[in-house]
């Protein structure tokens, strides 16, 4: 399972007013990352694109606006920026189909975040809102492409908004390719390393948009957030505490804070400055601010409880809750690794009742797979999957839990159990090696099963099967040798044996088979010559004799008539 080890760094937007003329504008485009080039070091950058759930039919015309978008950034690249599709949630670039953005504050219609690895990697989260009726109408996949074109924008490193509205990378955009400024860009961006810093040009393009907008939180956000990355910590909580006060729900803000506290060795002091504040004036981005603060130390019991209330004091702050069902997934996740299913189950058991989730079903079916209780998992996987169909890890997990099912029964020699299971389990992923292995292990027993009680027709059955799925196996090769023999299909058996010989040339039994049933047709052989020979004497000497006994009789029968005459 893949945990997000990190933190969201959400891009959001704001609306410009007045327009650049400059031929580029690289000078924004590092704001909502820190003050650094956030980019892709290498090429192809790996994209994941699942299938949308849309009626059958309609589905490729949104993957065909992902390609389009795709190409039209690495037609402008100059060769330095491609795409390569795999079908897995590793990917660098992972786009999602949704029906409601992560976070309220993305652009309106699509979301690019980019979640970090502990380990410094990085990868982009990108969501396309899905509105209205599904269509294959030119107009709303125009308007699909466009989005697509912006988030995609950020996702290769221009984490900041064109001036523009001509440019892919003005928010709210309609642009339907990028244009030369959008080219200029991104050349400049792939011509600096990834992490290079231009902070005071992300402050000096920052305080110039706080000028003309004051109270837009995200802008004081990610000051605090350029801030923070030079280790001007008084600075940054001062903007980072501003953008709370203009935005209680803004938790990226709060969570940026908390880094910085970390940072600073200063946690418990901080849960005791928001706790009292919290006693003063319960609310819910206090609450909000203190269950993140405990996620950070990885307090997991105190950081949903917290989160929680949050959320209970106000259903429209949906990130609390999405950061409850990360401390529980989280939670659930240690447990589960530090061999503690039961104490996972319990707990999740209990989130499920609050925010019933694909999350939740998942990492059930994980806490009871861990178990050996696959039925149970199967059943967790499955609500997973109710809740989002396309998600591939369930699928896979459904056919590892039925394989592992059919495993079981292969342990108790039901062999026609474990064939239906490890079936179902190929079904569900058609790669699972494990179950290909197990079908051919079962259909192998079976045909030797048959083949001792002399149901040769059925052996030969199992054993063909055997060899389709794996034409090396040399059991099932010898043993249609052996069951071709008992039948007297002479020849057929001695083609497998020698197909067996051709795998291992010093298997010793398919060698005597062979020349044993050679040996044999050579008698059959001389046999059959003999009685070709011998039977026509036979009747030669029968002839003889019996023409020579009626030739006597004859003589016989002359000599009596003579004295009459
Ligand atoms: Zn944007």
């Amino acid at each position: 399972m893949n945990f997000k080890k990190a933190l969201f760094f959400l891009m959001s937007i704001l609306i410009y007013s007045s327009v650049s003329h400059s031929d580029d504008y690289f000078n924004r485009i590092t704001m909502a990352s820190d003050g650094r080039i956030a980019r892709f070091a290498h090429s192809p950058v790996t994209v994941y694109v699942p299938t949308p759930s849309v009626p059958e039919g309609m589905s490729q015309a949104y993957v065909d606006d992902v390609e389009y978008a795709l190409d039209q950034w690495s037609g402008i690249a100059e060769g330095q920026l491609k795409f390569n599709h795999i079908d897995s949630e590793e990917a660098n670039i992972r786009i999602s189909w949704t029906s409601s953005l992560p976070s309220g504050e993305a652009d309106p219609l699509g979301e690019a975040s980019l979640v970090q690895f502990d380990s410094g990697g990085f990868y982009v989260n990108v969501s396309i809102l899905m509105r209205g009726i599904p269509s294959t109408a030119t107009s709303i996949h125009n308007e699909i492409r466009s989005i697509l074109l912006h988030e995609l924008g950020h996702a290769i490193g221009l984490w900041g908004h064109s001036r523009d509205p001509n440019d892919v990378m003005y928010f709210r955009t309609k642009a339907s390719y990028p244009t030369r400024k959008d080219k200029e860009t991104l050349l400049k961006l792939l011509s600096f390393a990834p992490g290079s810093t231009f902070h005071e040009n992300a402050i000096a393009e920052l305080k110039s948009d706080i000028s003309d907008t004051p109270r837009v939180s995200h802008l004081h956000f990610w000051l605090g957030s350029v801030y923070a990355d030079i280790g001007d910590d008084n600075k940054a909580i001062n903007e980072l505490m501003y953008a709370l006060k203009l935005d209680p729900s803004l938790l990226k803000a709060a969570d940026r804070l908390a880094r910085i506290f970390q940072k600073e060795g200063m946690y418990q002091k901080a849960i005791a400055y928001y706790s009292r504040a919290a006693n003063q004036e319960a609310s819910p981005s206090l609450f909000g601010i203190i269950g993140m603060l405990y996620f950070q130390q990885k307090e997991y019991d105190k950081a949903v409880d917290y989160l929680q209330r949050a959320y209970s004091m106000d259903k429209n702050f949906t990130t609390y809750k999405n950061n409850a069902l990360t401390a529980y997934h989280l939670w659930a996740s240690e447990l589960i690794k530090n061999g503690k299913p039961d104490n996972a189950i319990s707990v999740l058991t209990h989130a499920l009742k609050l925010f019933p989730s694909r999350v939740i079903y998942y990492d059930l079916g994980t806490a009871y797979d861990s178990k050996k209780q696959y039925e149970k998992a199967i059943e967790n996987y499955k609500m997973a999957l109710d809740a989002e169909p396309s998600f591939l890890p369930a699928k896979q997990d459904i056919a590892t839990c039925m394989n592992n099912l059919g495993a079981e029964q292969i342990q108790d020699k039901h062999w026609q159990t474990s064939i239906e299971l490890c079936n179902q389990a190929l079904e569900w992923d058609p790669n699972c090696w494990q179950a290909k292995k197990n079908l051919e292990i079962a259909n192998l027993e079976l045909g030797q099963e048959k083949q001792d009680s002399g149901m040769w027709d059925d052996a030969i059955k199992y054993y063909n099967i055997v060899v389709e799925m794996n034409p090396n196996n040399i059991d099932a090769l010898v043993g249609l040798g052996d069951s071709f023999y008992e039948k007297g299909m002479y020849s057929d058996s001695i083609e497998h044996y020698q197909s067996a010989l051709n795998i291992d040339p010093k298997l010793q039994y398919a060698i005597d088979g062979v020349a044993f049933i050679k040996r044999l047709l050579i008698v059959n052989k001389v046999k059959i010559v003999a009685l070709f020979i011998i039977l026509p004497m036979l009747l030669c000497i029968i002839v003889i004799v019996l023409y020579r006994y009626l030739r006597h009789r004859r003589l016989a029968n002359n000599r009596l008539i003579q004295p009459q005459q």
